[in-house]
């Protein structure tokens, strides 16, 4: 579905009005280019070009939003023409390229009463409900007197370029009009020369992304939540568009490109998953893709941020067989991969930093691929590799090996290979093996294990690994993502 925006500004004093918000509509990922290259120079002797660069630049300085941009020229009513039955929208579906220069007619219709400029700005619904702008234009319309001056609004000068620049970047941005706060954004050209918090705000409410709304990490692994009312909607999490159902905001960093299982179950809530990338982009959006009413996303994901929206519908009369539009949830997070997988947030006991890293998995056939999911009658391998940093090398230290069960219990492995209550232990970090370190410390966790035989049938436990030196025995350098094994039935 496509539809029309059109953004006009007036000259002071103007009586007629016309204007339109634009609430929630943006660029995908933060960023479009503009072609800057119109001829020409103001009474004062300065390039339009130049001015309308340096207006583009302020957003950039000033907001999250990124313009790139073009020195060439655009004809901006490029794929426009006059409309038949409009005196404001002309026709035609514009050439996606951004385009901008002085016009007598707004692509072939009239500009209206005290019109100085108008964007015409494009846009696509995208999946969340929101719109997405491809394409912006904006004309500046040639009947007016324009010059490029800072200070208040000089009548003797005509109206200043750059301020009407500045506003109807906005409206390429995505603003519609500010008609309280001071803004360069308010329906009519004044004093403002520069923009005003209000503008700035309103471009980092767009833009700023995810964070909108509280984030946790998610590792790989399980988590239970639960969607309530009062949690953040997708509405304020995208920052516009019509949908209020709930959702959690998840945020999941790959070290390395991997392929990813989602899946979000409920037995009260219809389950929606949402997967963005760091721009809040949405990548894939799934309702019933897992089994039932529950939903699933399967993705091979380059190394990078993502967001993870475990979400539901905005209401659930239309599809009462799939429950409600709150309650609790499990969200798992699985991978497949041929190798260890990069386990990162390096950390230390005492603050110590160092350039050592972490890679672990599990793997059922002997380490050909690896997962983080087991049956429980499968036997398995939980491996983990600890590159360390080349000042330790060689040098008298420890490894250390740690389990977190579900309810938070830590255990450790002894010298005996055995895992233990942490509590049991005396020293300061419990020592798995002692050893002159190597480059690279390569470690079964546990070996050949059957999930049953410890009693677990539908669990999830995390592992750590570390490595300390002998002459600084109270530091372990170690990794905050854990190495997950998940078993389930
Ligand atoms: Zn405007």
């Amino acid at each position: 579905m496509l539809k029309w925006i059109l953004s006009a500004l007036l000259a002071a004093l103007s009586l007629s009005a016309y204007s339109f918000s634009v609430n929630g509509s943006k660029w995908p990922g933060g960023t479009t280019h503009l072609h800057v290259g119109i001829s020409g120079l103001s009474a004062s002797g300065k390039a339009w070009s130049d001015a309308l660069r340096r207006a583009a630049l302020e957003w950039n300085d000033k907001t999250p939003f990124e313009f790139t941009l073009l020195s060439s020229y655009r004809d901006p009513c490029n794929g426009y023409r006059a409309s038949t039955t409009s005196t404001g929208f002309p026709a035609g579906t514009g050439d996606d390229v951004n385009g901008a220069d002085f016009t007598s007619t707004v692509c072939g219709n009239d500009y209206g009463t005290s019109v100085l400029a108008v964007t015409l700005v494009y846009t696509e619904s995208n999946q969340l409900g929101a719109f997405d702008i491809t394409q912006a234009d904006i004309v500046f319309n040639s009947n007016s007197r324009f010059d490029i001056y800072d200070g208040p609004f000089d009548s003797n000068r005509g109206t200043d370029f750059t301020r009407v620049a500045l506003h109807e970047l906005g409206h390429v941005i995505g603003m519609g009009h500010e008609f309280s706060a001071s803004s360069i954004m308010r329906e009519r050209i004044g004093n403002l020369y520069t923009l005003q918090p209000d503008d700035i705000a309103g471009a980092t409410t767009l833009y700023q992304g995810y964070t909108r709304c509280p984030v946790s990490r998610l590792d790989f692994g399980r988590v239970s939540g639960t969607l309530n009312a009062g949690d953040c909607t997708v509405q304020q999490l995208v920052g516009g568009g019509t949908d209020t159902s709930l959702t959690d905001v998840y945020q999941l960093d790959l070290a390395q490109s991997t392929r990813v299982t989602l899946n979000m179950n409920s037995g009260s809530l219809d389950s929606v998953l949402v997967l963005m990338n760091s721009r809040s982009e949405v990548l894939e959006i799934d309702d019933d893709g897992g089994t039932g009413c529950n939903s699933q996303i399967v993705r091979t994901l380059p190394a990078g941020t993502y967001a993870v929206l475990a979400n539901t519908l905005t209401s659930a009369t239309g599809d009462t067989s799939c429950g409600k539009n709150n309650g609790p949830y499990q969200l798992t997070a699985r991978y497949d991969s041929s190798a260890l997988i990069g386990v990162g947030r390096n950390t230390s006991l005492q603050g110590g930093r160092s350039s050592a890293t972490f890679a672990g998995g599990v793997t059922t056939n002997g380490g050909t691929s690896f997962s983080n999911r087991v049956t429980p009658t499968q036997r398995f391998d939980v491996l983990g590799r600890i590159t360390v940093d080349p000042a330790h090398r060689g040098r008298q230290g420890f490894l250390v090996m740690a389990a977190i069960l579900e309810n938070n219990q830590v255990y450790v492995r002894n010298p005996m290979g055995e895992f233990v209550p942490l509590g049991s232990q005396t020293s300061p970090v419990p020592v798995t093996s002692s050893k002159i370190l190597g480059a690279t410390e390569n470690m079964t966790i546990l070996g050949q294990a059957v999930a049953s035989s410890f009693g677990m049938s539908d669990t999830s436990v995390r592992f750590l690994i570390g490595y300390g030196l002998n002459s600084n025995p109270n530091e372990l350098y170690f990794h905050d993502e854990p190495i997950n094994l998940l078993v389930s039935p």
